[in-house]
């Protein structure tokens, strides 16, 4: 294993990257991972074990991203790899019917309340896109309203971008989204239920849902100010419109029960997603019966997938899932405690401005002084420092988000040397942070 410090060149991962940016646009399959934010060499992993990561020049790090929420229990737990090893032997699709899909659904359905039925999908952005066209076809309207800072996967309506003012119609963020698919969203300012009441009024009749991450980790961690989630709800339920509650992120990782174990108010569709799939690419959307009775082939609202509820997939989610009891919890949650209140201690020691935002055991730091609670504050912060912050970080060999606008997860593993060892990269790396300038 190579000796801390490691160095900022990381030749052989930089090999990769010149080898994957010959045949992959910008040498990666999500942007994020490609270092943009923050500058430098992606590093390409190898493997993972508990809370750390290997990469491709034989480093270890302590891993605080968990491939983005997925790996609560740790890289390579056994018993999530030992049930894929066993579905593996079995066969890797079959393109019909299985247990293991009923077993997930059963699982989900017994731990959310408001999940009547669900289905699986591969991916996050297929269970919001699919939520959205059901709650169209349930409601025969056709407008969105979404919040700014809020991600929902790159479902094309959903890639609109923040007006100012109510009610304003959002412009496409991307080339490739049209005008009318972006018209038809209502992108409103996060935590602003005037807001929502406004476009309710400009609307009539017109909204078919309400979509929003049950609490957002897309722009760092920016919680739903006490009453803004129920007064989502009562505005739906109010003007006809269905309540989506997005849990891709949250969902399985903050409780038993995700986001809504923890704040109680019922969606009408909830979106799911990482931790139910233990690190394969499954996910899902359910709710009210009524509405999912909807879809085909029990009623008219078409959605399939070719390797929706894949044996391996439903086999490492539902051994993970089985696995998250109340203790399991009870760890994830005082790991990140801990984590938490050792980054304020060494950011305040170095004098640093900062904040650090929690929402159940997912957190991230704002390099500011002020509550953020919605976009434009999250964006107002000096992410240049978090740049020199995520970079000494990594040097000490600590994995962190590679943006300032991301959650930071840890897992069941993060046992004590784990987090010692974070402990021991913290001091150094707040202060390239008090030292860094824009
Ligand atoms: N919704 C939320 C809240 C997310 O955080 C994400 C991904 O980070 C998605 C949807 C999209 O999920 P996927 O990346 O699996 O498509």
């Amino acid at each position: 294993m190579t000796e801390l410090p490691y160095s900022h060149e990381a030749p052989v991962s930089q090999t990769l990257f010149d080898r994957a940016a010959a045949v992959t646009p910008g040498g990666v399959n999500s942007p994020v991972r490609a270092f943009r934010a923050v500058g430098g060499t992606p590093r390409f992993m190898v493997s993972g074990d508990g809370p750390y990561l290997t990469d491709a020049d034989g480093r270890e790090y302590v891993d605080l991203v968990c491939s983005w929420g997925p790996m609560i229990l740790g890289h390579s737990h056994p018993e999530v790899i030992a049930a894929v090893q066993a579905a593996v032997a079995r066969g890797t699709s079959f393109g019909t019917p299985g247990e293991g899909e009923v077993q997930l659904a059963e699982e989900i359905v017994a731990r959310v309340a408001p999940v009547e039925q669900v289905r699986l999908v591969s991916s996050g952005t297929e269970a919001t896109m699919s939520a959205i066209r059901l709650a169209r076809g349930f409601t025969g309207r056709s407008k969105v309203i979404k919040f700014a800072g809020c991600y929902h996967g790159h479902v094309d309506a959903l890639l609109a971008a923040a007006g100012s003012g109510v009610a304003t119609f959002g412009l496409p963020d991307t080339p490739g989204v049209t005008g009318a698919q972006a018209g038809e969203t209502v992108v409103l300012p996060y935590n602003d239920l005037e807001a929502v009441r406004a476009a309710f009024a400009a609307h009539p009749g017109e909204i078919a849902c309400v979509i929003t991450e049950a609490s957002p980790g897309n722009m760092g961690v920016v919680p739903p100010l006490p009453g803004f989630n129920a007064g989502l709800k009562q505005l739906c339920a109010d003007h006809g419109a269905l309540y989506i509650s997005d849990e891709v992120m949250t969902g399985f990782r903050v409780s038993r029960a995700g986001w809504f174990g923890l704040d109680g108010v019922e969606p009408d569709l909830m979106t799911f997603g990482k931790v139910m799939g233990g690190g394969f690419p499954a996910a899902a959307f359910g709710g009210r019966a009524d509405v999912m009775e909807r879809l085909a082939p029990a009623g008219p609202v078409y959605q399939a997938g070719t390797l929706s509820g894949n044996p391996i997939a439903t086999a490492a989610g539902v051994a993970q899932l089985r696995l998250l009891d109340d203790a399991a919890y009870g760890q994830v949650d005082a790991a990140s405690e801990r984590l938490r209140s050792m980054v304020t201690e060494a950011l305040s020691k170095a004098g640093v401005a900062h904040r650090v935002q929690v929402a159940g055991n997912m957190f991230s730091v704002f390099f500011t002084d002020d509550e953020v609670t919605d976009y434009e504050q999250a964006k107002a912060q000096e992410s240049f420092r978090f740049t020199a912050f995520f970079h000494s970080m990594l040097s000490q060999g600590v994995y962190l988000p590679p943006s300032a606008f991301e959650s930071w997860f840890v897992s069941t593993a993060h046992d004590e040397r784990a987090l010692e060892r974070v402990a021991v990269a913290l001091p150094g790396a707040a202060r390239a942070a008090a030292e860094a300038t824009e």
